[in-house]
């Protein structure tokens, strides 16, 4: 089971977040921020929990009564916005019920928390009619916010959160989580690769048989290229593939990224994710060659908005790739 302490370790920003809601010397109000499947609505629940916990001894206990209606979203001083997961949009209409709530004493008369999930997708009329409560906190009111990347939330409000950025999980935590779940080792070792440090994304990944077969198909045909004669062959492969393009192009493309961040100097060394592919060809590319190659997954999949034909986008993204990867020779 996830607990606050399994955050302790996911950096200093966040280890120090932690601390400072244990010893009650928290701001009132926290944006937590960073990618998807990193885990910041977990750890936002969970922080929710520290502050409506009536247990003994270090909060959350996740036993009592405030943390289990916490967790189950049942607490009366937990506020939450009426928007629905499916909406694209918060908008002030949603938050009038948290808004009135906070004109009047918390219901159970200890903390009261504002939950604000996916905050980013909060219209700035919304993010507005928020700021009075935030400039104007009342004493046992606390604000936590997630926000998915680094825009989104508008810079005054921004400037009355104490902002924590949630780091990637490492590597070896996924392989863990994934293992503890029922992953084999190899199976865990490669997802944790391609999920970019996003847990919610490694483990979506492991459910989709049919991402992993993409994965199969890349790597037997980009990734395996030895020069423009297999070309042709890898283009038939990829021939009756048009309904997984987008999921084919974003693979290529996230692949392609840890390479030039690895040659840049910039990320880890990426792992072999097959047998088959030219890995160390692709370890060897220049960063000039990457970008070219980079840039080149990104006009397919602007090409693949207009009507030209899959087969023709795949191919042509072969080719550049025949000609910028070299074959590395030890
Ligand atoms: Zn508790």
């Amino acid at each position: 089971m996830v607990t606050l302490d399994s955050f302790l370790s996911r950096g200093e920003a966040v280890s120090a977040l932690i601390c400072d809601v244990r010893s009650g010397r928290v701001s009132h109000a926290m944006a937590l921020t960073g990618m998807a499947g990193v885990g910041k609505r977990t750890l936002a629940r969970l922080l929710a929990c520290a502050f409506l916990c009536t247990g003994q001894g270090e909060k959350p206990c996740l036993a009592c009564r405030g943390c289990r209606r916490a967790l189950n979203g049942t607490h009366p001083d937990l506020l939450t916005p009426s928007a629905g997961e499916k909406e694209r949009s918060i908008k002030v209409d949603h938050l009038r019920e948290i808004i009135h709530a906070l004109s009047m004493h918390a219901v159970e008369g200890g903390n009261r928390v504002v939950l604000l999930e996916n905050a980013q997708r909060m219209t700035p009329q919304a993010q507005n009619a928020l700021l009075k409560s935030l400039e104007e906190p009342d004493a046992d009111t606390r604000f936590i916010l997630t926000a998915s990347g680094d825009t989104g939330l508008l810079p005054t409000v921004r400037s009355r959160c104490r902002v924590v950025r949630v780091p990637a999980w490492p590597r070896e935590d996924i392989q863990k989580e994934l293992m503890a779940r029922g992953a084999d080792a190899a199976q865990a070792r490669e997802l944790s690769v391609l999920c970019g440090g996003s847990l919610g994304m490694a483990l979506s990944m492991r459910e989709d048989a049919s991402f992993l077969q993409v994965r199969t198909l890349c790597e037997s045909t980009f990734f395996s290229l030895r020069s423009a004669r297999d070309v042709p062959g890898a283009s038939a492969r990829l021939r009756d593939k048009r309904e997984d393009a987008a999921e084919i192009l974003s693979v290529v493309e996230q692949r392609v990224r840890e390479y030039l961040l690895f040659a840049m100097g910039a990320g880890p060394q990426p792992l072999p994710s097959g047998e088959t592919g030219c890995h160390e060809s692709w370890l060897h590319a220049s960063p000039r060659a990457l970008e070219n190659v980079l840039s080149a997954v990104i006009e397919c999949g602007r090409y693949r908005a207009s009507n030209v034909s899959w087969q023709a986008i795949a191919e042509k993204l072969l080719y550049i790739i025949s000609e910028e990867i070299i074959l590395w020779q030890p």
